[in-house]
């Protein structure tokens, strides 16, 4: 430290310095005066005497802050579609920068999806499934991200960029371990000490992701890091088909979630009409099947109350969608018997031009 002084010509200002015992290091002997800490704050991030106690600290903190802000937004007026937009650029933007330097392990990984999947659904009773949710928009979902897998995609970058940078300890230590341009598959992470956690989880993760090429750009590279521990996650287990797939497989359900992210309508209205097409509107027919109602039957006429009978059969609903018909055939030239009222649940219909294709959705979202 004196070599320092007097080489840089500082000053250590004794009381505004910390210090913090590392590892196995002695507390009793202080030879500079500066007193010691639990945990030092450096560029965010809390360090703590040990890896694992840092790991901890800061997911400790990053989980309760989630869990706080979610609780703090829970009574704003938003649609899910408004809320999953939330999530990822205000309630998640925090944990990204300590995913980038610290794994994180699945209790707490667990407890922020917990935390976010009760902010999105506000103790609805029927909900999309979560890994129907986190699915591409054009397949279904509405592209939430998997805590866990990203926060691991971020950090095998991190780490994957300092393995490239000379001189960096990192780069050291994974050339010790012999797992430098692309760790060996099956992975050989038990000969890493558990003190270096990260590289464990480097090893074993890095083990089954091609390293990318020069054509593949770094955002590019994380993308694809996220959807193959994504995919290796899910690998194995029996991958249902929707609900809705299952039970009318002859529609063509790519283009209906094409058809239905690409309508000019707003967002809030495409959130009401995604809960239609996945039939989670609470209607008597679905309470009646999970004993929360006793009949299955609308309370106005008594036929059974689908979501097809409240928009197209029931009191003045009848006579709104015969004049939407009307309406939309006239844009269509075409007779009205043409038009289906499935077209409501499903939007798979194409219609040239784009303009028109476009007013028929406008319509249908605006009556749904
Ligand atoms: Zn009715």
């Amino acid at each position: 430290m004196r070599c320092f002084e007097k080489a840089s010509g500082a000053h250590l200002n004794i009381t505004k310095t910390k210090a913090i015992a590392i590892g196995g290091w002695e507390t009793s002997r202080n030879d500079l005066g500066v007193e010691y800490h639990q945990t030092v704050k450096i560029l965010g991030i809390h360090f703590r005497s040990t890896m694992e106690q840092t790991m901890h600290g800061n997911w400790t903190l990053q989980t309760a802050r989630i869990k706080t802000n979610a609780k703090q937004a829970y009574i704003r007026e938003l649609c899910p579609a408004q809320r999953i937009r939330y999530i990822h650029s205000i309630l998640l933007a925090t944990i990204w920068f300590t995913a980038h330097i610290l794994p994180a392990p699945v209790k707490y990984t667990k407890q922020i999806t917990t935390a976010i999947l009760w902010f999105i659904w506000k103790g609805v009773i029927f909900r999309v499934p979560t890994a129907t949710l986190q699915k591409p928009k054009h397949q279904g979902g509405w592209a939430l991200h998997d805590v866990a897998c990203k926060c691991r995609a971020l950090l095998l970058k991190r780490i994957w960029i300092q393995s490239k940078t000379e001189q960096m300890i990192t780069a050291a230590l994974l050339s010790e371990w012999g797992i430098v341009d692309h760790p060996a598959n099956p992975p050989i992470a038990g000969r890493i000490p558990k003190t270096t956690a990260y590289l464990i989880y480097y090893a074993l993760d890095m083990a089954y992701i091609e390293t990318p090429t020069l054509m593949e750009t770094s955002k590019l590279f994380t993308r694809r890091l996220y959807s193959t521990i994504y995919e290796m996650d899910r690998a194995g287990s029996v991958t249902q088909e929707m609900r809705i797939v299952r039970r009318n497989p002859t529609v063509n359900w790519n283009r209906v979630w094409r058809n239905l992210h690409s309508s000019w309508v707003s967002e809030d209205r495409i959130s009401t009409w995604y809960t239609v097409i996945h039939d989670i509107v609470p209607t008597k027919e679905r309470l009646f099947a999970i004993h929360l109602t006793d009949t299955a039957s609308c309370r106005q006429c008594g036929t059974p109350d689908t979501i097809l009978h409240r928009l197209t059969e029931c009191a003045q609903g009848t006579e709104i969608w015969e004049w939407t018909r009307h309406q939309m055939a006239m844009i269509l030239r075409v007779d009205q018997r043409h038009i289906p009222s499935d077209w409501l649940l499903t939007p798979y219909f194409q219609v040239r031009p784009s303009q028109r294709q476009q007013a028929i959705m406008w319509i249908l979202a605006h009556l749904v």
